[in-house]
Parts: structure tokens; C-alpha cells; sequence
């Protein structure tokens, strides 16, 4: 019970530090320095006003210069951490399952980002992939099934961005040939890219720390959620792109939970 208590304040700490990178990563800035502040009113914050959650809590979600309310995303994204923690944890109690709590936890940042930026931070998307090397004991093996599988979405996402890109080439030169001083208004060569880079590392990850069959599982239930979703974004908002790295993630966490189970009942 104790472990567990400790567990989870290891994952409300890391989650601290989880909404500093949440928040200055995407903008560029360092996550060491200036120290924690106010973001309205810029007053540095002292040691008792940076406590996870417990802080937010006393001080009623305010700062305590300026009153201005704090976002509960901050001790969501503790909370959520911790109990992520303790969660993988009860699954692997061991220093494997710490490690893959710590992935997890990254890769979940990294949805956060994707869906406020459409975009990822290599260096915190690198760090899940190596760390997820180390979520079991066989690290070649990990190595091998990562490897598998940044392969193959590699090659999808090459085998994708080429027909995308010729059906637009071909589209071009139909509209050319109607009018041919259209030529100097479109580029001679055309390279639509499909996917993300970033999904080929979190594919790196998921391989290393789920494995082969697991992550097909972790793919299949990404894109199985992201489906309405994209239809939803593309009729109510008018939205085309939709970031996959949350869907992906989430896929990866309801595998590694009960991908035994699901693989058991389907009967592979
Ligand atoms: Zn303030």
C-alpha cells in the first residue's frame, strides 16, 4: 500500500514537471529556465507555491500575486500522471513498470501538444522512443519490434504520400493542358507528405514497449476512434487535418491494458 502511495506521488511530481514541458516545449523556450512563474503576472513563484496539486488546491486555483485564476489543466495533467502511475504500475510492479508509466506519461504529453499545435517536439517524442527501450528487460528484442514497426509505418507513410502526391500531379497536368499558362503558376514537382514523422517515432515506441501484435492491436483501435472523429472535425468544424498521435496513444494504453484479453476473446 505504501509502494503504491509512493508510486503515485512519483507520478504527481513527474506530472509536474510534464505541464512545464506541456507548455514551454512547443514555444521553444528552456524547461530549466527562468524558474516557475506566474504566466499573467510574471512574479516568481516560491517553493510553497509550487507543491503539486496541493498547491493549486490552497491556493483555490488563484495566483497568489494577482489573483488571476490558474488552469486546472495543471493539476489535471498532475492527477491524471499520478493515477497513470499507479495504473501501469498495478499492471508491472516493478522497475519495468515505472519506466513504462514514465513513457506513457511522455507519449500522453505529446498527444497534448498534437492536439493544441498540430505538431510534435522531436526531442520529447525521442525520448519516449528510447526510454521505451528500456520497458522490459530484453532490450534487443525491444529494439527488434521497435524497429519492425517504424519500418512499416515508414513505408505506408512513403507508399501513402506517393499515390496522394501522383493524383494531384495528374489532377494538375489535366488542368494544364486546358490552359497552359497555368504551368508557371504551379511547382514542376509535387511531394504531398501523408502522416506524420512524428507517428513513425511513437510507432517506434509502441513497438519497443508493447511489442509486435499488441501495437497492430494499439493501430487498428487509434484508427477504428479516429474515424468518426475525422468525419465529425471535417462536417462540424470544417477541419481536414485531424492529429493522430492522441488516437494512437490512446489505442496504445487500452493494448497494453487488456490486449491479452481482447486477443484471448478474438482468438488469435
Ligand atoms: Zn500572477
Amino acid at each position: 500500500m505504501l509502494l503504491y502511495l509512493f508510486v503515485f506521488l512519483l507520478g504527481i511530481v513527474f506530472g509536474s514537471f510534464l505541464n512545464v514541458v506541456i507548455l514551454r516545449l512547443p514555444e521553444g523556450q528552456s524547461i530549466v529556465y527562468p524558474g516557475s512563474h506566474c504566466p499573467k503576472c510574471g512574479q516568481k513563484l516560491r517553493w510553497w507555491h509550487n507543491i503539486p496539486l496541493l498547491s493549486w488546491l490552497l491556493l483555490k486555483g488563484k495566483c497568489a500575486y494577482c489573483q488571476e485564476s490558474i488552469s486546472v489543466q495543471y493539476p489535471l495533467v498532475e492527477l491524471g500522471t499520478g493515477a497513470l502511475f499507479v495504473g501501469i504500475f498495478s499492471f508491472e510492479p516493478n522497475i519495468y513498470g515505472i519506466v513504462s508509466a514514465v513513457v506513457f506519461a511522455l507519449l500522453l504529453a505529446l498527444a497534448l501538444i498534437d492536439l493544441r499545435y498540430k505538431a510534435v517536439p522531436d526531442s520529447l517524442n525521442l525520448t519516449a522512443a528510447l526510454l521505451a527501450l528500456l520497458s522490459s528487460p530484453n532490450i534487443i528484442n525491444n529494439l527488434k519490434n521497435a524497429l519492425l514497426v517504424a519500418g512499416a509505418l515508414a513505408m505506408l507513410r512513403f507508399l501513402v504520400s506517393y499515390y496522394v502526391s501522383k493524383k494531384e500531379q495528374l489532377r494538375l497536368q489535366k488542368r494544364i493542358q486546358k490552359a497552359p499558362w497555368l504551368i508557371h503558376f504551379y511547382p514542376r514537382f509535387i511531394m504531398i507528405e501523408a502522416m506524420g514523422e512524428g507517428d513513425v517515432i511513437v510507432g517506434f515506441a509502441l513497438g519497443a514497449m508493447l511489442g509486435i501484435q499488441k501495437t497492430i492491436l494499439a493501430i487498428f483501435l487509434a484508427a477504428l476512434l479516429a474515424l468518426p472523429a475525422s468525419l465529425y472535425f471535417r462536417m462540424r468544424r470544417g477541419e481536414a487535418e485531424l492529429p493522430f498521435i492522441p488516437f494512437l496513444v490512446l489505442g496504445a494504453l487500452v493494448a497494453y491494458i487488456s490486449g491479452d484479453r481482447i486477443w484471448e476473446i478474438a482468438g488469435v
